[in-house]
């Protein structure tokens, strides 16, 4: 009998992409300044990272990296509880429980991994799941992992919540869990984190927020939607966005921390954080409080570009944060407008199915504190010059 050759179905899949014009390839860029970036030949306004802050070039997170790496070494060579923990990991996390205002902290190796790992260490098959429908990846790969029965509830919609939280203890389900993020990455919506707060409450529901977009730009102190929140059980914070760095951190109460620490796996069986990266989110932390100027700034830039781009006929969905998405809908016209900005030097990404629901394309643009209002000027007048054809 002929044999399919054993890994066809990777030319099938990289074919349909293909003719789905929905392939994706990697595109090497040079980082210039926290703003800008070299590519694709030429210098580009980027208008596509996370970095909310500006932080990933800050001097004095760098020489924190590079005091640490003096001092530690290039990396932590174990696991934590093998001899990977250093007086530098604990120091952290007792400065990121103090900063958020949270009873305990615990670092993970990456938002990603935080939440594909702790959902199952704090789920089983038994368990019930409430997720919004447009919650991330690392979210649903966590759920999933957990072989929990799970429920998207409509985006941002308590009513279908809360009837789901009813019908369940009817059920009789033993162990609920809701989650959802603070603040969405790609429509740069918010949930009601006290709403939320109300309905986990009342019918006994663990409640787990994903604060990624919120850390280091908003809340008290800038350090997020559920700072001083002891009634949310979970917050998962990364340091990769505004904070400019890598990594990240659950906040919680001190037994569940000691919980994760003997029972979820992406905590234990991974090599911890190397020192470069802990001075780099020390240093940040150090000065994230601080950057109330900074913040007010990036929250001006955002409540300028939406009324610009709805000046001009788009939408720009329920956006409330720095994360400001111009919908198309069209596929073919969010590519357009892409590549048009991209030749007059703007770098916005472009999203669309499956990243988003058919019918949703989007540029997504993501501000930062180190735009300037003349970057931001710039933006507007091109997608206003821009002609559709
Ligand atoms: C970016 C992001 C993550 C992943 O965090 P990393 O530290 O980049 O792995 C998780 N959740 C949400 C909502 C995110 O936007």
């Amino acid at each position: 009998m002929e044999q399919t050759p054993k890994l066809a179905f990777v030319e099938q899949a990289l074919a349909e992409r293909a003719q789905q014009q929905q392939l994706r390839s990697l595109q090497p860029l040079h980082p210039i300044d926290a703003v800008r970036v070299t590519g694709y030949g030429q210098i580009l306004l980027n208008f596509t990272s996370n970095d909310y802050l500006g932080l990933s070039k800050h001097p004095q997170i760098i020489a924190a990296a590079q005091r640490y790496t003096a001092q530690y070494g290039t990396g932590a060579t174990a696991s934590r509880l093998v001899s990977g923990t250093y007086d530098i990991h604990l120091h952290l996390e007792e400065q990121l429980a103090a900063a958020t205002g949270r009873e305990a902290a615990l670092l993970l190796n990456s938002g990603f991994q935080a939440n594909a790992t702790l959902l199952p260490a704090l789920l089983d098959r038994q368990s019930l799941v409430l997720c919004d429908r447009l919650v991330h990846n690392s979210l649903i790969h966590g759920i999933r992992a957990s072989g929990a029965r799970f429920i998207r509830y409509a985006h941002n919609d308590l009513n279908h919540l809360e009837s789901a939280l009813q019908q369940a203890v009817q059920q009789g389900v033993r162990r609920m869990a809701i989650v959802t993020e603070t603040v969405f990455s790609m429509d740069g919506d918010c949930s009601d984190v006290e709403a939320l707060i109300q309905l986990a409450n009342q019918y006994g529901a663990i409640l787990y927020l994903d604060d990624a977009h919120a850390v280091g730009v908003l809340g008290q102190r800038g350090m997020g939607l559920a700072a001083d929140r002891p009634e949310v059980d979970i917050v998962v914070g990364t340091c990769g966005k505004a904070f400019g760095s890598f990594g990240a951190f659950v906040t919680c109460s001190r037994s569940l921390r000691q919980y994760l620490i003997n029972f979820c796996p992406g905590f234990i069986y991974t090599t911890a954080l190397p020192p470069a990266v802990i001075g780099a989110i020390e240093a940040a932390l150090l000065l994230i409080p601080s950057l109330d100027a900074e913040r007010l700034h990036l929250a001006q830039l955002s409540q300028t570009l939406r009324p610009e781009l709805q000046a001009l006929g788009y939408s720009t969905a329920a956006s409330r944060s720095h994360i400001v998405p111009l919908v198309l809908g069209s596929e073919t016209r969010t590519l357009h407008l892409s590549d048009w900005l991209k030749q007059q030097g703007i770098l916005a990404t472009a999203i669309r199915p499956p990243t988003v629901a058919a019918g949703t394309s989007r540029l997504r643009f993501a501000l930062s504190s180190s735009h300037t209002v003349e970057h931001l000027q710039y933006l507007i007048q091109t997608i206003a010059s821009w002609t559709d054809c």
